[in-house]
C-alpha cells in the first residue's frame, strides 16, 4: 500500500453568549427545564416574524475581523429547507449567498522541539450567521424521542474553512487556538461538552503529491477533542483501505460513534439544491454601514496569538508562560498591567503564574471573577525589589489583595510588616546579639568564619524578622571587623 495523505476542512459551530436569542427575545440559557425557553418566533409557530438581534451581528463582526475576513456590506438571510422534529419550522435561517464574512485566515502554531518553529496558515472560507435547532433525546429502555425546542434560535456562528488541514494535530491546533481566540474577544463560551463548539470534519484522503482532492466524507457528533483526532486518523484508514482495495468513496455523512470508535454511514450527503434554498422574506436586508465596522475595528483587542509573540519577542518569556498569560483577556490585561508598573515583565511573569494562579486555584476563581485592583500585583512586587517587605511577607499582602481588594500599602502599614532598614535602629540589636554570644565572636575573631551565618541567623531573630536581610548582614559584618580590630 503505498503512501496517502489526509486532506480535512471544518465546519465549525459556535454558539454565541448573547442573553437572547437570535430572532426573538427568549432567554438563551444553558440546562434549563426543557421547552421552558421558548415563544411562537423559535417555536415556529405559522405567521411568527423574526427580528434580527443586533448583539449577533456585532458578534459575528467581530469575529469576522478576528479572522482576517472580508466583512460583508450588504449581507442577508436564506431559508434553508428541510424537514426534522427538531425543526418545527421547517426551515433553518442561515446565509448561503451573501455571508456576514469571507476570505480571512488564522495562524496556527506547529513549532515542536524537534522541528523548530513552525506556523500554518489555514484559511477560512467564509463565515456565517444561523439560528440552532432543537435537541432530541432518544430513550433507549421506553423507545421513546423526546423534543427539547429550548435551543431553537440559539444564535451560531459557522466558520467554514479551506480543505487545509493534513493531518489530526493540526486540526487539534486549528481548534484550540479558534476556542482561544473566541473566548478572548468574548463572544463564546465555547464549551464542547455543552455543545457551543461542534466541529464537523470533512475529510479525504489522495496519493501522496496528487493534485486532484479525493471525495470526501463529511462526520459529524464530535464533542472533544479527543473524539475529532481519533475520528480522523479512524476515516482516514477507513476510506484508503477501500480505495486501495479497488472500491470508491460515497459522499456521504457519517457519525462519529464514540464509544465504538469507529464512524458510521448516516446519510447520502444533500447538495445545496436538496435544501431548495431561497432568500429569507421576512428578514431585510442587512446593511452593515462603515462607521459601525470602523467602530468594530477600533474595539478589537489585540489577540491572543499576537500577545503570545509579543510576549516571547519583547518580553522574553518563555513560550509555555507566554502561552498561558495571553490565552485569558483578563489574566492577558492584568499581567500587562503588572509589567507596567514594576518594570520587570519576567517578575511579573513569575508572580503571575506562580503564587497568583495558585490563589485562582486554591479559590476556584475564574479569569473573569477576579476582583483585585488591577494595580496591586505590580506595587507588591515593587515593594519586593525596593527591600521594603520581605516575599513571605508580599504573600501575605498579595492574598488579602486578592481576597478583599486591599491596598498592598495599607495593608503593610496596618499589618506593620515593613522591613526595618534604619542603621540607627538596627545597629543597638546587632550589638546586643553580639554581646550576648560572646563564645561565638571570639571564634570568629579566631577565623571560624562560619559563625557570621550563625550571628546573622540570632541578629534576625532579635528583630523578629523584621531587618532587611541586606542591611542587616551589612552592620553584623561590620560590627565584627570592628571587634577585631
Ligand atoms: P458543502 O457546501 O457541500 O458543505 P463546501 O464546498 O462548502 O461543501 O465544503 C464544506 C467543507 O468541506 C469545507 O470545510 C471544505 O474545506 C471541505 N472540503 C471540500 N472539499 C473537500 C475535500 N475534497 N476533502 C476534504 N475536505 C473538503
Ligand atoms: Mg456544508
Ligand atoms: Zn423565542
Amino acid at each position: 500500500m503505498s503512501d496517502y495523505e489526509t486532506v480535512v476542512g471544518l465546519e465549525v459551530h459556535v454558539e454565541l453568549k448573547t442573553e437572547s436569542k437570535i430572532f426573538c427575545s427568549c432567554p438563551t440559557k444553558f440546562g434549563g427545564a426543557p421547552n421552558a425557553q421558548i415563544c411562537e418566533v423559535c417555536a415556529g409557530l405559522p405567521g411568527a416574524l423574526p427580528r434580527l438581534n443586533q448583539k449577533v451581528v456585532d458578534y459575528a463582526i467581530r469575529t469576522a475581523l478576528a479572522l482576517h475576513c472580508e466583512v460583508t456590506r450588504e449581507s442577508r438571510f436564506d431559508r434553508k429547507n428541510y424537514f426534522y422534529p427538531d425543526l418545527p419550522k421547517g426551515y433553518q435561517i442561515s446565509q448561503l449567498y451573501a455571508p456576514i464574512g469571507r476570505d480571512g485566515f488564522m495562524d496556527i502554531d506547529l513549532s515542536s522541539p524537534d522541528e523548530g518553529s513552525i506556523t500554518k496558515r489555514i484559511r477560512i472560507h467564509e463565515l456565517h450567521m444561523e439560528d440552532d435547532a432543537g435537541k432530541l433525546t432518544h430513550d433507549e429502555a421506553s423507545r421513546k424521542t423526546f423534543i427539547d425546542l429550548s435551543r431553537c434560535g440559539v444564535p451560531l456562528l459557522e466558520i467554514v474553512t479551506e480543505p487545509d488541514f493534513r493531518s489530526a494535530e493540526e486540526v487539534v491546533a486549528f481548534l484550540e487556538t479558534l476556542r482561544t481566540m473566541l473566548k478572548f474577544i468574548g463572544v463564546s463560551d465555547c464549551k464542547m461538552q455543552e455543545g457551543s463548539l461542534r466541529a464537523d470534519v470533512n475529510l479525504s484522503v489522495r496519493q501522496v503529491g496528487a493534485d486532484e482532492l479525493g471525495t470526501r466524507t463529511e462526520m459529524k457528533n464530535l464533542s472533544s477533542f479527543r473524539a475529532v483526532s481519533k475520528a480522523i486518523s479512524y476515516e482516514a484508514d477507513r476510506q484508503w483501505k477501500v480505495i486501495s482495495e479497488g472500491g470508491t468513496i460515497e459522499r456521504e455523512t457519517r457519525r462519529w460513534d464514540e464509544e465504538k470508535e469507529v464512524s458510521l454511514a448516516m446519510r447520502k450527503k444533500e447538495d445545496a439544491a436538496e435544501y431548495k434554498y431561497f432568500p429569507e422574506p421576512d428578514l431585510p436586508m442587512l446593511h452593515i454601514t462603515s462607521q459601525k465596522l470602523a467602530t468594530a475595528r477600533a474595539e478589537l483587542p489585540e489577540l491572543p496569538q499576537e500577545r503570545k509573540n509579543r510576549y516571547v519577542t519583547q518580553m522574553g518569556l518563555p513560550k509555555y508562560d507566554a502561552g498561558l498569560l495571553s490565552a485569558e483577556r483578563k489574566i492577558a490585561e492584568l499581567f500587562e498591567k503588572t509589567a507596567r508598573i514594576c518594570g520587570d515583565p519576567k517578575e511579573a511573569s513569575n508572580w503571575m503564574m506562580g503564587d497568583f494562579m495558585k490563589l485562582l486555584n486554591d479559590t476556584s476563581t475564574a479569569p473573569e471573577e477576579i476582583e483585585i485592583r488591577e494595580e496591586s500585583l505590580g506595587e507588591i512586587i515593587l515593594m519586593v525589589k525596593e527591600g521594603r517587605i520581605s516575599r513571605a511577607s508580599a504573600k501575605e499582602v498579595l492574598r488579602s489583595a486578592f481576597a478583599e481588594e486591599t491596598v498592598p500599602e495599607e495593608y503593610a502599614t496596618a499589618h506593620d510588616l515593613w522591613l526595618i532598614r534604619d542603621e540607627a535602629v538596627l545597629m543597638p540589636v546587632v550589638q546586643q546579639v553580639l554581646d550576648a554570644n560572646e563564645k561565638a565572636v571570639n571564634e570568629y575573631r579566631a577565623g571560624k568564619t562560619k559563625n557570621l551565618q550563625f550571628l546573622l541567623g540570632q541578629s534576625m531573630r532579635a528583630t523578629k524578622g523584621k531587618a532587611d536581610p541586606s542591611v542587616l548582614a551589612m552592620l553584623v559584618t561590620q560590627a565584627l571587623q570592628n571587634d577585631m580590630t
